[in-house]
């Protein structure tokens, strides 16, 4: 058995001290906050619940494959299927996902949907298990037998010259959830809004933030000593350091962003030539319910893409973004008695603080409110707001606010991303989380904790 420390208890910390207590370690996890979750928060905006970052769970497959390894029941949440992936407003058409068959799109949609749905199984198992181990061939054999010589998703998605242009961005823009252009993510991410059609997009009943209090459940069951307020501020062989005392560790796994971690470890931190994508979450309570034609999960999309997938690696306020309005209506997610929204802004990393009045969210909130036909500004219909920016993120994660950390060349997209999980450089150190999981969202993080803890506990068993 050896000493564990765990340092952070986002998601990926979480995950990763459950699935370590219970392979037998003597498991602790430090997380600086007085709450676990990280990124994934539960508000109080005027009264209603609100659970602030993650709001869409997808390959559910992931947390029933993380469940399994824990022993746990996957019923810990309950996971409710949206009726689509949502809905879409781009340069003046508004279609749903699945594209309905009285749409102009469908022939396209259908097209496309029958070679990249049954992708699914492939995509989950790959969430789950080292690409480089010889168990993911053949699910990567069948997926590059899809893609061939195209690597990033703007050159396969090129390549279909029958698919419409809007069509063709809006799945484009799906890359923007692991916070990078389409350019810089691989051909896979294409099959993501197919696949995502095909196994779902889901909610927790009770809000997302029911993960972590599950996980946490899970941890607590396992073994893991869960210590909140404990910041962490160095790292060393042996030890890790914290504001309050210092706990012997032979193994230490971060789950911090990566940049952060060289900090501690006494490192020089570089800065990265390109970050992945930040953003401004704005969360209210609203006077009144939406029209009932308001779906639950909207995505309103930039006038000009490349425009803004520039903006955002050049570190500048785009002229305008793509933004997801999420709809809980009174009484559904949450037990709220007032319908309540979140308006997420892809913003750049700039560290900035942004309030209702900063121009590019004024500009924004009047084009998403006026492009969805309300006749009202989407911030005037709420009672109070609480709103989280690059500089709320920048506080526990990437300085900047980068949700996914650095962004990195397309060949460091996968397997070869760097830093890697472990390195021999400091053998004693294993990394987790959504920077050093290509994708970032919870099923890369969670996958990615389990991957990790495999092979962390093939050097180490308990
Ligand atoms: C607005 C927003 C919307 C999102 N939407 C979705 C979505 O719909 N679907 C989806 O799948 N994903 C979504 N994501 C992504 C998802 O939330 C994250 O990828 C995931 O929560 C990251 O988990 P993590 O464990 O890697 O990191 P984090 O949640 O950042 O956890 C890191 C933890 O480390 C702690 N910490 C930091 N420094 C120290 C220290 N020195 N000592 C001790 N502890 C420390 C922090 O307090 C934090 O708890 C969204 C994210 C955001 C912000």
């Amino acid at each position: 058995m050896s000493r564990i420390v765990v340092i952070g208890a986002g998601l990926g910390g979480l995950a990763a001290s459950a699935l370590l207590a219970r392979a037998g370690h003597d498991v602790t996890l430090l997380e600086r906050a007085a709450t676990v979750g990280g990124k994934s928060r539960r508000l109080d905006v005027d009264g209603e619940r609100i659970d602030s970052g993650p709001s869409l769970v997808t390959f559910p497959g992931v947390w029933d494959e993380l469940c399994a390894r824990l022993g746990a029941d996957p019923g810990e949440i309950e996971l409710e299927r949206l009726p689509e992936v949502g809905r879409y407003y781009y340069d003046g058409e508004e279609v749903i996902l699945p594209v309905p068959p009285e749409h102009p799109w469908y022939p396209a949609w259908q097209r496309f949907s029958d070679e990249h749905a049954p992708l699914a199984d492939d995509v989950t198992a790959l969430l789950v298990a080292d690409p480089l181990d010889r168990r993911s061939l053949p699910a990567l054999r069948r997926l590059l037998a899809v893609y061939g010589p195209r690597l990033s998703t703007r050159a396969y998605l090129d390549s279909l010259t029958w698919m419409p242009d809007g069509l063709r961005e809006i799945i484009a823009i799906h890359t923007l959830n692991a916070g990078v252009p389409p350019e810089r993510t691989p051909a896979l991410y294409a099959s993501m809004p197919a696949v995502m059609a095909a196994s779902g997009v889901w909610v927790p009943r009770g809000g997302v933030y029911e993960i972590p209090l599950a996980l946490e459940r899970m941890a607590d069951a396992a073994g893991v000593d869960i210590r909140t307020d404990e910041t962490v501020t160095r790292i060393e062989r042996g030890r890790v350091t914290t504001a309050s005392g210092s706990f012997a560790a032979d193994i230490v796994v971060s789950a911090l962003d990566a940049d952060r971690v060289d900090g501690l470890l006494g490192r020089r931190r570089r800065a990265p030539r390109a970050l992945s994508c930040s953003a401004v979450a704005i969360y209210g309570a609203l006077r009144q319910p939406l029209p009932e034609r308001i779906a639950a999960h909207s995505v309103i999309l930039p006038t000009k893409p490349d425009a803004l997938h520039r903006s955002l690696a050049a570190g500048d306020e785009p002229a305008d973004t793509m933004a997801f309005v999420n709809l809980y209506r009174a009484g559904q997610v949450y037990p709220n008695d007032r319908s309540t929204l979140a308006v997420l802004l892809t913003a750049p990393a700039d560290g900035s603080g942004y309030s209702l009045e900063h121009p590019f969210v004024r500009r924004e909130i009047e084009r998403i409110s006026r492009t969805m036909g309300l006749d009202e500004l989407l911030t005037d219909s709420m009672t109070d707001a609480a709103v989280l920016d690059p500089r709320y993120f920048g506080t526990f994660g990437e300085r900047h606010g980068a949700l996914y950390g650095a962004a990195r060349p397309l060949w460091m997209s996968g397997p070869f991303h760097q830093p890697a999980h472990h390195d021999l450089r400091t053998p004693w150190l294993w990394r987790v989380g959504a920077s050093v999981h290509p994708g970032g969202g919870i099923p890369a993080v969670l996958g990615g904790a389990m991957m990790v803890v495999e092979k962390l506990l093939k050097r180490h068993p308990a």
